[in-house]
Formats: C-alpha cells, structure tokens, sequence
C-alpha cells in the first residue's frame, strides 16, 4: 500500500475479460479501463462488441480491442491469446467471465444443452485460464487469473413465492464444476507465479436476469438480505483487488459478492 493509501494503478497492465462487451463482463472492462489497464475483450457474436470496446479506450484513453472467438474451441483461444499478447500485451491477467445458461426443468433436458452450457461455462474457462497461463510459463511471467463463477455453485436457486427450484440444473452445476477448477489450477499454477481465484456474484441485473418472469425475480431480490438485485458495477471491486499486487498472497479462493444471500 502506498503512503496515499489504496490505490489501483493498471497502467502497466493489459488485462483479457471475456464476455466483456455486455454485462458484469462490461462492467470489469469499464473498471479495468478506468484503472488504466489495456483491454482485449472476448466475445461470442454480439454485432456492437468492437463498437462497444473502442468507445470503453476512448473514454479511459487506453487500448481497447474486442476479439471475436468462442472460447469453447481451443485452438481458436490459443490463436487468439497468442495475438492479443502481440497487440496490445504481454497480458498480465484474464477475467474468465463469459457463461451461459439453459433454463429447463431437468426432465427435458438434452445432451446438446449440457453440451452448450459445459462447453462455454467448464471447457471455456479452461481454455482461457490455460491459454494465458501456457504464454505464462514460456516467458517466467507471473499472473492472475480471475474466474466469474456464482452463488450457485453453493445453492440451488427457488422460483417466485414457491418452495420448487429454478431450473437450471447444468448451469448450477457448470458453476460448482468451476469453483472447484479454480482450486485445481491454483493449486497446480502456483509453482509458476500464476493466482487463479473466482468471484461469485449473486443475482445481478443483466440481459441474463432480464429476461426472467418479473415475479421470480421480485421473490428473488425479497431472498437478499439487502434486499435487491447488484448492479453490475457492483462486482467489479473484487476483481479488481484480485488482479492487483496487493493480492500477492490470495489464490485458490471463491469470493462472493452476493448482498448477503449465502448467510441463509
Ligand atoms: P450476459 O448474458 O449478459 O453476457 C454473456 C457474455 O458472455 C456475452 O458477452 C457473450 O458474448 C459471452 N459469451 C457467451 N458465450 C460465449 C462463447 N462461447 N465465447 C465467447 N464469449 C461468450 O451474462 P452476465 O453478465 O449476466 O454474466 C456474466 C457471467 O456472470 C457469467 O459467467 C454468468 O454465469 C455469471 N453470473 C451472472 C449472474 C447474474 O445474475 N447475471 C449471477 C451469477 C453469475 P456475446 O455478447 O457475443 O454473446
């Protein structure tokens, strides 16, 4: 800490956020921009994402960059790691942030849902996870890894006024299969320098909750000791601290920022 106290300064850092053209992902570039860092967000196929990117390094003046790649294909991530690391590296940290649900109750569930949330949620984060920790390695850099997993990987989620569980059986599962990677490969990657923590967040307003029933989402905020939905914004401290040097000594943890509602 410094004599002028807490202070975040990521000018000499480049920072990977995938799904970090929209929602909380939106909210980490924003915070990371504004912190000084350069940014390189993944994303899917949303049509404003490099729109969305450059107007974040315009506002922070700092470089912004969205990458088009679906971070369930391997090589396709290591590619563009590779590339993000030349353009506007050598990364220093990654938010795996980008996931996905499938909200179906568990009888009519298919193999190829399990497949798009798996694949996204599980396979995804480690790809990215380990395509920035194999550029790592080569090079005896250090770094820190921050995964987005969620509340639900603890509980299952109820549906408006009632007892019966929302459901999303793989999603909540996908998010329990995180949290415990997270600990694997903080624990293997330690050797190496490299922090891998998560930040779980509760519910948050996003396109994911927005196209909730308004009912599940009132009984929802009622459940939350502060009684209401975060903003995205509202996540971003974490991270933040988990990406900076003050966190030298935390890896291997789940933090989550959640008003409250794992207390019960
Ligand atoms: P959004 O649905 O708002 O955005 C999802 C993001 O992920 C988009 O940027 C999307 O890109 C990207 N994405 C999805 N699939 C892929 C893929 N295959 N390859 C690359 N990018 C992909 O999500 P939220 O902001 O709500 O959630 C962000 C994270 O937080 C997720 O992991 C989610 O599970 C978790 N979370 C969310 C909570 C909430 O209440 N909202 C609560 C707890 C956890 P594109 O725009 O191109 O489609």
């Amino acid at each position: 800490m410094s004599s002028k106290g807490f202070t975040i300064n990521f000018s000499d850092k480049c920072i990977v956020i995938t799904g970090g053209n929209r929602g909380i992902g939106l909210a980490y570039t924003r915070a990371v921009a504004q912190a000084g860092a350069n940014v390189a967000v993944i994303y899917r196929s949303s049509a404003n994402a490099e729109e969305v990117t450059a107007k974040v390094g315009e506002e922070f003046k700092v470089k912004a960059k969205a990458y088009k790649c679906d971070v369930s294909y391997t090589d396709l991530v290591n590619e563009t790691f590779k590339k993000i690391n030349k353009e506007l590296g050598p990364i220093s940290g990654l938010i795996a942030n980008a996931g996905v649900s499938v909200v179906k109750p568990a009888f009519e569930l298919t193999q190829a849902d399990f497949d798009k949330v798996y694949n996204v949620n599980v396979f995804g984060v480690f790809n990215t996870t380990r395509a920035a920790a194999k550029l790592w390695k080569e090079t005896g850099q250090k770094g820190s890894i921050v995964i987005t997993a969620s509340m639900s990987s603890q509980i299952i989620n109820t549906a408006a006024g009632e007892t019966e569980p929302l459901t999303q059986v793989f999603y909540n599962s996908s998010k329990a299969a995180v949290s415990n990677l997270t600990k694997g490969l903080a624990a293997e990657w330690a050797q190496y320098g490299i922090r891998v923590n998560a930040v779980s967040p509760g519910y948050v307003i996003t396109d994911q909750t927005l196209v909730m029933d308004p009912k599940i989402r009132d009984f929802q905020a009622k459940s939350v000791p502060l009684g209401r939905f975060a903003e995205p914004q509202e996540m971003t401290a974490q991270a933040l601290l988990l990406l900076s040097d003050y966190a030298s000594y935390m890896t291997g943890s789940e933090y989550f920022i959640d008003g409250g509602k794992l207390i019960f």
